[in-house]
């Protein structure tokens, strides 16, 4: 038989409320999670690797990329069915993207946690974790890029994101919905994900800067990051992807300066496309050599110009990426 191999990277999944505290910390080993997952021999063999016991604050974009080597590594073996990691749920979907565009491997890659901690009534993670195996032993889940299994609901990495401070029900796809569901141990999927971008890389560019826009905004902040060595720029725009008309002087210096930047919208919903012409308009921005970031989250967009930017730093080269599907007639 196969085995699945489990990360653990740390999160509520592997969390009790501290009694001094009054407040939840790292306290579950990954053997005591996997004993809460009743018949999980029955399912597949397991193989445990412990990554570390990280808060999802803690996480960095270079833990990002030495996760996706461990993964990879474990992806290459004939005795590895897929890999299941466990991660705070704060940056789960930071995480899981980044794996997605780095991992390439018909494999499944499942991203789990937990909302709730091992003290709470209705502690989460061991039905995550059974979901998540469940999903990975799937022969339908091969090809699907890595998945975010939470709540029973199977989400693409690239898609999901975390709407709520608390619900069990907090990762969604907000465009599409989920991909499929997990229900009695079966994986049922209802639609494709659209087709993923894969970056090799073993380098990613740290000085990436996300600001969001907002009414009265000027182009201080995006002066700072210039200024102070920022190599790549994302701007949570305003809706369809246009800005206020003071930012469009700190974004035409950035351009003119070689920094990419790249607009996606602060909706939760939607793609950015030049479809304005007035002052900071989609329109204005684009003929500046702005780089439309489709329907990516700020958080998302930030993580992928990280590791395009590991790869290239010449602004048509990052365009030809991030707006591949952008203006693609079918
Ligand atoms: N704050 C926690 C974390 O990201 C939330 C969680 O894991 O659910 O570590």
């Amino acid at each position: 038989m196969k085995k699945v191999a489990i990360i653990f990277t740390g999160g509520t999944i592997s969390m009790m409320v501290d009694e001094r505290l009054k407040a939840a910390i790292p306290a579950l080993s990954d053997e005591e999670i996997i004993s809460k997952v009743s018949g999980i021999e029955k399912m597949t063999d397991v193989e445990v690797i412990h990554f570390g016991s990280y808060p999802g604050p803690h996480m960095l974009p270079s833990m990002m990329l030495e996760l996706s080597k461990v993964t990879e590594g474990l992806l290459d073996r004939d005795d590895i069915e897929g890999v299941v990691i466990t991660h705070g749920t704060d940056t789960l979907e930071e995480t899981a993207y980044f794996l997605d565009l780095a991992i390439n491997s018909e494999k499944p890659v499942v991203v789990t946690g937990s909302m709730r901690n091992g003290s709470e009534l209705g502690y989460d993670g061991p039905a995550n974790l059974s979901a998540s195996i469940c999903t990975v032993c799937s022969k339908a889940s091969k090809n699907k890029g890595v998945l975010v299994v939470m709540n029973n609901q199977v989400n693409s990495a690239a898609e999901v994101t975390k709407t709520h401070t608390l619900s069990l029900d907090t990762f969604q796809s907000m465009d599409f919905g989920p991909l499929g569901i997990v229900d009695s141990d079966q994986v049922i999927y209802y639609r494709d994900r659209k087709d993923g971008i894969k970056i090799t890389t073993n380098k990613i560019e740290n000085k990436v800067g996300l600001i969001k826009a907002v009414a009265g905004l000027d182009s201080e902040f995006i002066n700072y990051l210039i200024d102070n060595g920022y190599k790549g720029i994302v701007i949570e725009a305003l809706g369809r992807g246009n800005v206020p008309p003071a930012m469009v002087e700190g974004i035409y210096r950035a351009i003119g300066l070689g920094i990419p930047v790249v607009i996606v919208s602060r909706c939760v919903k939607g793609r950015v496309l030049d479809s304005y012409g007035y002052k900071g308009g989609g329109k204005e921005l684009r003929d500046m050599g702005v780089i439309l970031g489709d329907n990516l989250s700020g958080q998302k967009a930030r993580v992928k110009l990280m590791i395009v930017l590991g790869v290239t730093n010449k602004i048509e080269e990052v365009r030809e990426i991030f707006e591949k599907d952008l203006y693609k007639k079918i």
